[in-house]
């Protein structure tokens, strides 16, 4: 039984083996070389159309102009464009005969900050945030990303013979905020428009210009904010018997519910609990009738993730009944699941890529751990969108190696020298996505 057993696995494993080796190696070097005029062509209007955005970052869900520079050239590429999808967000379809429906995003954000650049192109836009003036800068690339939608929309309008199915190209609002996408989904991104069966989206960040970065299985960590507020009846001090003081028990939820991580977690999975606020009271001698406790969750799997949701809520309820209080209030404040790249994508695109890329392709597996930040693609993915997601250098290799000669580190995303050579990054985003769509990187049928 076991002998035959083994036998037919395999003979399925040879099975399916050929059939992936014959479905992961398209030639797209015909298509890579096609792609390449197109991109030698566009890319000075491309470079334009960058340096505007870049001059002019706008907050999240106040992308009035990115999104209306993004509607504008999507339709020229022949996209049917719906505008204010989930805030500012926007949405194009391109029908392009049978096939499967896919998926690419950009997000059009940037953030409260001071640029430092120096760049010629510099912003010196201003905001209001959270009801206060600021600097507006692009120190997370997403004008690149704004401007590789555009050009992934041009290069799929002019190779239709390349590739048959229905494009949805998007521009999310509020990305650094881990709002829009969600937002977009809440106003119908995937009911009013046709749901892709799969997706791709790409981030600019410090690696070497001309690096394309493939994680396979988890890319980021999980992210999750709670209020909780914790309910009682207020007072004199010097009369506790006649209140209901949320003091102690809010103080016996911060110390109890490290527990769910201490004593609930498997101790060999990433997890963390913070509680980074603790608000309540004004005077000694008056018991408030409310506290207020903000926990951030951190996770890398979906079962740690529910462990430290569910487990936080079960601490808090505990607390208040073992203080014969009220049920707390509990607000999600915001947050993003860990970003899963479908394994089965991960792998088809590292052999179509490879022989295009070649060693600045860069391959991890399953096994490597997710780096610690968060992104809120995860949704789409979330929602049912098996994708892929790359990561894209921008920095110039003589410029990393003058930093490391000086043992300085290069300027991550969200500082405020973030500059990324944007032809490089853009160029590598759009031929990344448009030659895994031709060469048919897609998730294993199921
Ligand atoms: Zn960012
Ligand atoms: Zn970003």
């Amino acid at each position: 039984m076991a002998a035959r057993h083994w036998l037919t696995g395999a003979a399925l494993l040879a099975l399916s083996f050929t059939s992936a080796t014959a479905m992961a190696a398209p030639d797209l070097t015909a298509a890579n070389a096609r792609l390449t005029a197109l991109l030698d062509k566009e890319y000075p209007s491309l470079d334009a159309i960058y340096r505007d955005l870049h001059m002019h970052p706008e907050l999240g869900m106040q992308e009035v102009r990115t999104a209306g520079i993004l509607a504008q050239n999507l339709r020229k590429a022949g996209f049917t464009v719906t505008e204010k999808v989930g805030g500012t967000g926007v949405v194009a379809v391109l029908k392009n005969g049978d096939g499967p429906t896919f998926l690419v995003r950009a997000d059009m954000d940037g953030l409260p900050m001071e640029e430092k650049t120096g760049l010629p192109y510099a912003s010196k836009a201003r905001a209001t945030y959270e009801g206060r003036a600021t600097a507006v800068m692009h120190a997370c690339g997403h004008d690149t990303h704004v401007t590789y939608l555009i050009g992934v929309a041009r290069a799929l309008s002019a190779m239709r013979d390349s590739w048959s199915g229905t494009a949805v190209l998007i521009g999310q609002p509020a990305e650094e905020s881990l709002e829009g996408a969600r937002a977009m989904l809440a106003d119908g991104l995937f009911t009013r428009f046709p749901k892709p069966d799969f997706g791709f989206a790409a981030h600019v960040g410090p690696l070497p210009a001309g690096t394309v970065s493939i994680k396979a299985g988890a890319s980021s960590s999980a992210s999750d904010s709670y209020s909780i507020t914790f309910h009682g009846r207020g007072g004199h001090g010097s009369m506790p018997s006649a209140t209901i003081d949320p003091i102690p028990i809010a103080a016996r939820f911060v110390t109890d519910v490290q527990t769910v991580i201490s004593r609930e977690k498997d101790a060999a999975t990433f997890g963390v609990l913070t509680v980074g606020a603790f608000n309540a009271g004004s005077a000694p001698n008056i018991i408030p009738d409310a506290a207020e406790v903000k926990v951030n969750l951190r996770s890398q799997s979906p079962a740690v993730r529910d462990l430290l949701k569910t487990g936080t809520a079960r601490m808090a309820k505990a607390a208040a009944a073992m203080g014969n209080a009220p049920e707390p209030t509990i607000r999600y404040l915001t947050g993003a699941a860990v970003m899963m790249n479908d394994e089965s994508m991960a792998e088809t695109a590292r052999q179509a890529l490879t022989p295009i890329f070649g060693k600045q392709l860069v391959f991890a597996p399953a096994s490597v751990p997710p780096m610690s930040g968060s992104e809120d693609f995860s949704e789409y993915v979330d929602a049912g969108v098996p994708s892929l997601f790359f990561g894209i250098g921008g920095y110039d290799s003589a410029v990393l190696a003058d930093l490391k000669a000086k043992g300085e580190p290069a300027p991550t995303n969200h500082s405020p020298f973030f500059a990324p050579m944007p032809e490089p990054a853009i160029r590598n985003a759009v031929t990344a996505i448009i030659l895994s769509i031709v060469g048919g990187v897609r998730p294993e049928a199921k």
